[in-house]
């Protein structure tokens, strides 16, 4: 039987009309607008796209939306201080550092420096450890946006076999950390792994987020499985004409739709579930710094 087709563009639509709506409250009843800041720093083709549509998206849900665009070169000192600034501006509610950094800022430094409460990304380290300790924390939009549309599909995923391909901080490790939170048996795999088809063969959830185009192929996946496809990569796609190229995932799509019970598109799929999860992620941010109901 075909796979379902997990659509998470829709899905997406759904959670920024909610977030939309209690935007509109927030305004209508508390005279709050949220607002989300992005700082970038540098010229990163692919970072400057997601700023981007962030702002958009941000705007169009009724939020306020800031965008600081800092120089390549910018120093330290001089950023630190403009997160400083951010941190104490009341009308800022979210403060969202666009990764990677130029290699002569310290990444860790800088995130840690984003006050908890406004870290929408979920990355200071104060938010990692709420997360690993199952308290209350801001999750990091990525694996939420994953975790969301699992929730959708299933219902419940407790007890089932869930393999995270990936154990980067901002996707990996948080996802695992979120599928055991939902009482998951959850296997983390990355590039030392021993027996990777096999490991994947066990899963009934497979999140792929390694970064390496069409990686897992549909033999490593178990009839009937959820394929969650975190990977978004470039490639060449001469076949559309010259200079053209396409996104793919690190999956590879068509094999393991063969075989699994639903999967994410790449594009399609995870991509616009973050995007959403950040501007919820702001909204709760701010009912939170002004003592009010959270959204669920
Ligand atoms: P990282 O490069 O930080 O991490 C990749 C992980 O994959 C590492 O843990 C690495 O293992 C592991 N890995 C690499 N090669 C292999 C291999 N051959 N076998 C098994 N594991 C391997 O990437 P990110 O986590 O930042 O991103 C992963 C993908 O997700 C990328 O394609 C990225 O573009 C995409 N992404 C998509 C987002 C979205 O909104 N949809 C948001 C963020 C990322 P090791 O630790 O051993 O090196």
């Amino acid at each position: 039987m075909a796979a379902t087709v997990i659509d998470g563009k829709a899905f997406a639509a759904t959670v920024r009309g909610k977030v939309g709506e209690h935007v509109a409250r927030l305004k209508a009843d508390h005279g709050i607008t949220p607002g989300l800041a992005v700082v970038l720093v540098g010229e990163d083709p692919a970072s400057q796209v997601y700023v981007r549509s962030k702002g958009k998206m941000t705007v169009e849900v009724g939020m306020k939306s800031v965008e600081h665009r800092l120089d390549a070169d910018t120093s330290e000192v001089d950023l630190l201080a403009l997160i400083d600034q951010l941190n104490n501006d009341p009308e800022i509610h979210g403060i969202l550092c666009q990764l990677p950094l130029p290699k002569h800022l310290d990444e860790d430094l800088v995130i840690n420096s984003i006050s908890p409460a406004k870290d929408v990304d979920g990355f200071h380290i104060s938010n990692v450890g709420l997360l690993g300790t199952g308290q209350k924390s801001m999750v990091p939009c990525t694996p939420l946006g994953c975790l969301m549309m699992l929730r959708d599909h299933h219902g419940s995923i407790s007890g089932m076999d869930a393999v995270v391909v990936g154990r980067s901080n901002i996707v990996g490790k948080p996802m695992a950390q979120l599928l055991l939170n939902d009482s998951c048996t959850v296997t983390i795999a990355h590039s030392r792994t021993k027996d990777l088809p096999d490991v994947v063969r066990r899963a009934d959830i497979v999140v792929a987020a390694v970064g390496r185009p069409e990686m897992i192929p549909g033999d490593w996946i178990k009839e009937g499985a959820t394929v969650i496809d975190v990977g978004i990569n470039r490639l060449d796609a001469p076949e559309k004409g010259e200079g053209k190229t396409k996104l793919v995932g690190d999956v590879h799509y068509e094999s393991c739709a063969a075989r699994a019970g639903a999967i994410t598109p790449v594009p399609g799929g995870v991509g616009p579930m973050t995007i959403a999860c950040l501007l919820a992620n702001t909204v709760t941010a701010c009912c939170r710094a002004n003592g009010l109901d959270e959204p669920e």
